[in-house]
């Protein structure tokens, strides 16, 4: 679906009815802010003058009951609506490069309720992590998703693109932190899944929408877990003379029912390039950083304590655990200015997921895919670790740059798709799934049919169901 033809001024008038017209943005200065999302080809088509983001009006609601009339607005007149969080993603997905409505959900930002015995909140969609964060805080309460992105990151954009945070390794990814979703449907009718995730009462709702990425329902708040504050935190480092001992740490620590907090594994170069730097400490070899955390401190001690023997039994040598205390309070300094990449750089991350038989191959596969993709005149730097761990395996980060691209806008986004083909596809042919915790939005959407197969044709059927008029967030998933 295109918003061609569409009368702006018309439609202005409407929403303005319904949030009143301060809420609605329709001069493309004002709308400047949703031009584009974090992805790279978002950022240089802006800075280009040729923006892939294209909102002929921005309207922003204050309630849920808002949100349901405006979607049936834009069902009745038939444009395009796309949700925007934070527009902290980074595959493209907030982009309304169908034109339309951009429906940014910051101002519905309340803790609704604390439930102090069940250790649950009601929070709704458009709430920033960070702020989130410090008003549990204040109260002795944490919710453990931490994503790098925190301060600009919502709760219904980190749902939406079924995020990460660097707990996850202990708590979870945020599908694991919901209880139940609001959301409005396609066709703007307000839904409340049920109470609890653990049910019998048929499948579950609420894990549909949870990385829909705005295409089967709009997230106006979520029943989320919360935890009290940890009283401590144990933190280790260890270094290997190779990855293969480092993984096989990781996963015996993981497989094991320790429960670390923090696991993170860089390979030699990101250990050398990228965690060095951090911490302000030379690290030549692949790196294990953990920390355990926990309310109860002999257990925490223990815990932490049992992993390091895992660590010395598969080679590991110990590092000073003062490194990882210093990466743990610097953990979000480099993914901001000046650390963080800029323009004519061109910039990205291939994160994969495998079981622990097939990750030591998809990280060697792909990494040299990635390598073999760009030509070595423009230079190209690849970081990788191993940072969300799971029982069953663990997630790969291939963070790669070029630090001057070509200057021409059209050769830039091919060098940049060449490396993403060549990575993705490699990942997947040595049995990685597709994404681990950025989702899929414009950049990875020509591999869903890869990804799925057949089933590829369920997820268009579910889409067309709810959304037969195809207006929510049109093009993103692969849908
Ligand atoms: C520096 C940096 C660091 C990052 N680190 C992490 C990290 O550690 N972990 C991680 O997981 N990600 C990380 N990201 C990626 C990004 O922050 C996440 O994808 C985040 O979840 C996006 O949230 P947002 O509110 O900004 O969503 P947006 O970018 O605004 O939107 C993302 C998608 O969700 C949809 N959407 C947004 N809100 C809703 C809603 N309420 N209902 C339905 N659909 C909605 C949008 O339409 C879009 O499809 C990072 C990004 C940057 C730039």
């Amino acid at each position: 679906m295109d918003a061609r033809l569409i009368d702006v001024a018309a439609l202005a008038t409407t929403l303005g009815k319904v949030t009143g017209v301060a809420e609605v943005l329709t001069a493309p200065e004002a709308m400047k802010p949703w031009q584009n999302d974090q992805w790279w080809y978002a950022v240089a088509a802006a800075a280009a003058g040729q923006p892939i983001s294209r909102p002929d009006v921005v309207v922003r609601p204050t309630t849920p009951e808002a949100v349901a009339e405006i979607v049936k607005i834009a069902n009745q007149v038939g444009v395009p609506i796309t949700p925007w969080g934070g527009g902290s993603g980074v595959q493209g997905a907030a982009n309304a490069n169908r034109g339309g409505i951009v429906l940014d959900l910051k101002l519905l930002n309340r803790v609704r309720h604390i439930d102090h015995q069940s250790l649950t909140c009601v929070v709704e969609a458009g709430k920033i992590c960070k702020e989130f964060e410090a008003e549990l805080n204040a109260q002795g309460l944490c919710f453990t998703h931490y994503p790098a992105s925190t301060e600009w990151a919502t709760i219904g954009g980190c749902i939406a693109a079924r995020g990460s945070g660097v707990l996850s390794s202990k708590y979870g990814k945020i599908e694991d932190h919901i209880l139940s979703l609001e959301f409005v449907t396609p066709t703007g009718e307000l839904v409340h899944t049920p109470a609890v995730p653990r049910h019998a009462a048929g499948p579950e709702l609420t894990q549909m929408l949870v990385g829909s990425e705005g295409t089967l329902g709009i997230v106006t708040a979520a029943v989320v877990k919360l935890r009290k504050l940890p009283t401590k935190r144990v933190f280790g480092v260890y270094s290997f003379a190779n990855l293969k001992d480092g993984v096989e740490a990781g996963r015996q620590i993981m497989t094991s029912g320790l429960r670390p907090a923090v696991v993170r594994l860089y390979d030699a170069h990101a250990a050398a390039h990228s965690l060095a730097r951090a911490v302000e400490h030379p690290l030549p070899d692949v790196t294990l950083v953990l920390m355990f955390d926990g309310d109860y401190p002999d257990l925490v001690d223990l815990e932490a304590a049992k992993a390091f023997e895992v660590c010395r039994a598969n080679r590991g040598t110990e590092l000073p655990a003062k490194l990882a205390e210093l990466w743990w309070e610097r953990r979000y300094v480099f993914y901001y200015p000046p650390y963080a990449p800029e323009l004519p750089s061109i910039w990205g991350t291939i994160d994969v997921v495998a079981d622990f038989e097939h990750i030591e191959d998809v990280y060697y596969e792909a990494t040299k895919a990635i390598r073999a993709a760009v030509p070595e005149q423009w230079d190209l730097s690849l970081n990788t670790h191993f940072s969300h761990w799971y029982e069953w395996g663990s997630m790969i980060y291939a963070r790669m740059k070029i630090p001057t691209g070509p200057a021409d806008l059209a050769e830039a986004k091919a060098l940049h798709d060449a490396v993403f083909k060549a990575g993705t596809e490699a990942a997947l042919k040595a049995g990685a799934v597709l994404n681990d915790h950025h989702g899929v939005g414009m950049r990875l959407a020509p591999y869903m049919q890869q990804q799925y197969g057949v089933g590829m044709d369920a997820l268009r059927r579910i889409k067309t169901a709810l959304d037969p008029k195809g207006i929510l967030c049109p093009g993103k998933l692969g849908l």
